[in-house]
């Protein structure tokens, strides 16, 4: 999911207040990826109960961009938050999320899917990981 948060992150952090000391703006910066993060790991922990979780984050973050940011900032917030619960819903439907419980993507050699928890930040489990080497090498 951090990949998500990441992301907005990224497209938000060049929009912070210029008019303001660079001490604030690192604060704020910081202040930023850490509200982007505690939003996508409750979606990720509660997908169903976690309702307009875009809006919830723009209330969170406006307070640290000029007003004429704003319309921006909930663009890409809106744009961010929606690519994160498409990929959720998608997960879901996999079957590769489990009451909020990542799953391994990789399939068995039964043709099931692997039931094992990945490592943290990654989509494979221990004895799968180097599909995810493979699939990073590709992209
Ligand atoms: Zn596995």
């Amino acid at each position: 999911m951090y990949q998500y948060s990441r992301a907005i992150y990224r497209s938000l952090k060049d929009l912070i207040d210029p008019y303001t000391d660079e001490r604030t703006r690192l604060e704020y910066r910081r202040a930023l990826l850490a509200e982007c993060e505690l939003t996508m790991s409750r979606l990720a922990a509660d997908p169903h109960y976690f309702a307009r979780p875009d809006r919830t984050l723009f209330q969170d973050i406006r307070r640290y961009f000029p007003i004429t940011a704003q319309a921006q900032v909930a663009w890409a917030v809106r744009e961010g938050v929606g690519a994160a619960m498409a990929f959720i819903d998608q997960q879901i439907e996999a079957g590769a999320f489990d009451g909020g419980v990542a799953r391994c993507k990789a399939t068995t050699r039964k043709g099931k899917a692997c039931q094992r928890t990945p490592l943290p930040g990654r989509d494979y489990c221990p004895s799968h990981q180097h599909l995810e080497a493979r699939s990073s090498l590709a992209a």
